[in-house]
């Protein structure tokens, strides 16, 4: 399956000049959310992610995704898998389960992003899982912005912020170049960039 493909015919790759959450600049931003846009290129996306966990053998009884990136994802992985889905969010800057979903202790769990980049929202809904006394045994996510190592991927750097002891799936790795601030040559082309996440559509 080529996934740069489906990407950018469901427009999820934009170009241009962006300022990421880390504050790092790019030239690429990936808005995984357009990629899900249609349902049924998100359920084939769960279908290959979910592939990949059976391959590996990871058994688990629930997908947990973090709000509001995750759940679409997580849902549609949930459902590939055959296992409930569940997600954690924000309450007064904590990540938390609400609107009742519960963990069994020792109940297995799969974390599922739409993408993972430095992986710090699906750490904190791991820790999240584990205050409830379940186990996370693997993270997922459809794309993979190449700071962690996704299993069969390249390897990632010291910005990853999730377990070394835990596999994370991905369907591809997106490793687009970043530059600090003041080493961006789009800078002095474009000017100021672009916050892609927090814009509202045109
Ligand atoms: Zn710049």
């Amino acid at each position: 399956m080529d996934i740069e493909a489906i990407y950018k015919e469901a427009g999820a790759i934009l170009t241009g000049h962006f300022l990421l959450s880390s504050g790092a600049h790019s030239g690429y931003y990936l808005q995984s959310a357009k990629a899900l846009e249609n349902p049924k290129t998100a359920e084939k996306l769960a279908i290959a992610l979910a592939a990949q966990i059976r391959a590996a053998n990871i058994e688990a009884s629930a997908v947990c995704a973090p709000a509001i990136g995750g759940i679409l994802a997580g849902y549609e992985l949930a459902r590939a898998l055959g296992i409930r889905s569940i997600f954690a969010e924000r309450a007064e800057g904590k990540m938390t389960l609400r609107r009742g979903f519960e963990i069994a202790k020792g109940e297995k769990v799969i974390v599922c992003e739409d993408i993972i980049t430095p992986g710090g929202s699906a750490l904190e809904c791991a820790r999240a899982i584990a205050a409830q006394g379940g186990e996370v045994v693997a993270f997922a996510a459809l794309a993979n912005r190449g700071f962690c190592r996704r299993v069969g991927g390249t390897a990632g750097d010291s910005s990853c912020k999730l377990p070394q002891d835990k596999p994370l799936f991905a369907l591809a790795d997106f490793s687009f170049p970043i530059y600090p601030p003041d080493q961006c040559p789009l800078c002095a082309k474009y000017g100021k960039p672009v916050k892609p996440g927090s814009r509202p559509s045109a």
